[in-house]
């Protein structure tokens, strides 16, 4: 009973992620110079999960390392590779 939220990977975000992979082709669209290996086995929260939750619309496919390296943005103070900018 308690395994029922796994470092929240549930039933719900796991069909939520397999259907941001279908979308974007599995390519990663963070694309990251230098890191990026291009084919999608993750889902990037854009705005942060905790933000927008688990919406489609703020999920992008990516590849692992791009996930890793860009992580959360709600928990980062600085981040160098702002998804959304303000013009
Ligand atoms: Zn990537």
């Amino acid at each position: 009973m308690s395994r029922s939220w796994e470092g929240g990977s549930t039933r719900a975000w796991r069909r939520t992620r397999a259907l941001v992979l279908v979308r974007d082709g599995y390519l990663c669209q963070l694309r990251l110079p230098g890191v990026c290996t291009t084919t999608a086995t993750h889902v990037h929260h854009t705005a942060g999960r905790s933000v927008t939750g688990d919406d489609p619309a703020y999920l992008v496919a990516s590849c692992a390392p791009c996930n890793l390296k860009l992580g959360d943005p709600t928990k980062l103070a600085d981040r160098p590779n702002k998804a959304v900018t303000k013009w």
